[in-house]
């Protein structure tokens, strides 16, 4: 399981990987979009950090839920819908341990949350590209009982598949349907960002 020592582990090591692809993230966006999305989600990031720093979580649940603060109140579309998905991780449990079942509970809610939000099927080109195949490999994870450690890392190879298949679409959803087959060959940021959140989950121990 996760205790919070990982999952604060887990969002530090997050917010440090997204530092350094934020401006090529930021990239992806003004190819297909307005160019914000780098410096929206390193706002959030600061807001989620400052967040945890004044109220302290004392659960891998509370820690989510702090980071789903931060979030909510960020400008551009994928802030408030990354704070809605942190929401459905966050109040998956308030157990002092996440378990893996937990995790994949709480993605899964908060999957379904921002696909009715957003109304973004998979196939769009959007964040729920790679949300949605991460959802399904922690529940086919959790089935095969495996540890939490081997559920990210499927769940990571998941959401990175599902990011890298963004490249050839055309959006149907966000800034990016307004430009047309301009977006082929531009992948997703939000959904890029959701396999760099997955993989920057705690590694397996030894
Ligand atoms: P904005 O277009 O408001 O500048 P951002 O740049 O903050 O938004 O975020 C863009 C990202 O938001 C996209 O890469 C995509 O993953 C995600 N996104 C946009 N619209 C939707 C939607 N309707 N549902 C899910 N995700 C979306
Ligand atoms: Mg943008
Ligand atoms: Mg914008």
């Amino acid at each position: 399981g996760l205790d919070l020592a990982g999952a604060s582990a887990w969002f530090d090591a997050f917010h440090r990987r997204f530092e350094a692809e934020a401006a090529a993230l930021g990239d992806l966006d003004r190819r297909a979009g307005d160019g914000d999305f780098g410096n929206n989600i390193l706002s959030a990031l600061r807001r989620c950090r400052r967040r945890l720093d004044e109220e302290p979580p004392r659960t891998p649940g509370e820690l989510f839920l702090g980071v789903s603060h931060g979030f909510l109140n960020t400008g551009g579309t994928s802030g408030p819908l990354f704070g809605m998905w942190f929401r459905g991780i966050g109040r998956a449990t308030d157990a002092p341990v996440m378990t893996l079942g937990a995790l994949a509970a709480g993605v899964a809610d908060g999957t379904a949350t921002v696909q009715r939000l957003g109304k973004a099927r998979p196939g769009d080109k959007t964040m729920v590209d790679a949300m949605a195949p991460a959802t399904d490999a922690l529940a086919a994870a959790v089935d095969a009982g495996l540890d939490l450690p081997d559920g990210l890392a499927r769940a990571a190879d998941a959401a990175r598949a599902g990011a890298l298949a963004t490249e050839s679409l055309r959006a149907r959803r966000g800034r990016a349907a307004y430009v047309g087959d301009v977006a082929r060959g531009v992948l997703d940021p939000g959904a890029l960002t959701v396999a760099l959140f997955f993989s920057a989950g705690p590694p397996a121990p030894g």
